[in-house]
């Protein structure tokens, strides 16, 4: 598998208050596990500046002027009680968009099989006309209608294993049947959302996880859930909303899984991946907040990118 990475600075420097979970250490101890040899066949690519239009493709134009004009000249504002943006969060929210919309290219144009995003902020909270839970913009949902205007990509699924539900990717694709959206989650926890008969158009798939379930029930869910849905539908590209934050570590959720389940359900997508989409994975990096849980995951997660 031809494998790319992108990242970029200016993700360091979309700015958090002391103490939040959402960090630029984050992508430091990323960067430290994806120094190893084992990833010396990685290419990596600095992201590029996203194209402010293609924020329209999930959010309506007045809600990006809401966030542009949010953007502080110094400090942090709250955007919501756990949501800030600081001087270069904007500059950084596009190059996270740029980067999805530049990884979906490469794996229609064949320069890669398969594209980690290591950005932030993350997106799947992120609703059509609401930023919340860390996020901005929603960079997944963005991704997947850049594919489809750009390649003409009839049915994209979005798989989402971070441990809270992406609510912000289901309502903008509530009623949008050539996007299938798939959901690991513990419920209940943040954002509230994600019980299973939350269906949409019949495209949206939730598979609300106890606190305390392990390895095994996360498996079955996506077993029974996840996988028979990714046939029926038998996406062009599949993107990943990639949280690392059902790991055993993580301090925001209970759903105690280790990097050998990510390395699992990484390959089960890449197998439908190969099956339906030509290889084509999108993975963007959402949650995971135990700087060692979080490294050591996506590790395991692009590792298993790389080998098939
Ligand atoms: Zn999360």
């Amino acid at each position: 598998m031809t494998t790319r990475l992108y990242s970029h600075p200016i993700y360091l420097e979309h700015l958090t208050p002391p103490g939040h979970p959402e960090r630029p250490d984050r992508l430091r101890a990323i960067a430290r596990v994806l120094e190893d040899d084992a990833f010396a066949d990685l290419v990596r690519v600095e992201a590029p500046e996203g194209d402010e239009a293609t924020i329209l493709f999930a959010h309506p134009e007045s809600f990006v002027d809401r966030i542009r004009a949010a953007i502080p000249e110094e400090g942090l504002v709250g955007i919501d009680a756990d949501t800030t943006v600081s001087p270069k969060s904007w500059q950084a929210a596009l190059t996270a968009i740029g980067a999805a919309n530049a990884a979906v290219d490469d794996v229609f144009t064949g320069k890669a099989d398969n594209v980690f995003v290591a950005a932030r902020p993350p997106g799947h909270h992120a609703e059509k006309t609401t930023a919340m839970g860390f996020c901005l913009f929603n960079n997944a949902a963005i991704a997947a209608r850049y594919a489809q205007r750009k390649y003409g990509a009839e049915r994209v699924a979005i798989v989402d294993w971070d441990v809270h539900h992406g609510n912000g990717t289901q309502d903008i694709f509530w009623d949008d049947p050539s996007v299938l959206f798939c959901s690991t989650h513990q419920m209940p926890l943040y954002p509230g959302t994600g019980a299973k008969d939350e269906t949409g158009a019949g495209n949206i798939v939730n598979a609300p996880l106890s606190p305390e379930s392990g390895s095994d029930l996360f498996r079955e869910a996506f077993r029974a859930r996840v996988l028979p849905a990714l046939d029926n539908f038998a996406p062009d590209l599949i993107i990943i909303s990639a949280g690392f934050d059902a790991h055993h570590r993580d301090p925001l959720a209970q759903i105690n899984l280790t990097e050998e389940d990510f390395d699992w359900a990484t390959g089960q997508l890449m197998d439908r991946a190969a099956r339906h989409a030509n290889n084509r994975i999108v993975s963007l990096l959402e949650g995971g907040y135990d700087l060692q849980g979080l490294s050591f995951s996506v590790a395991a997660h692009v590792k298993r990118l790389m080998k098939g």
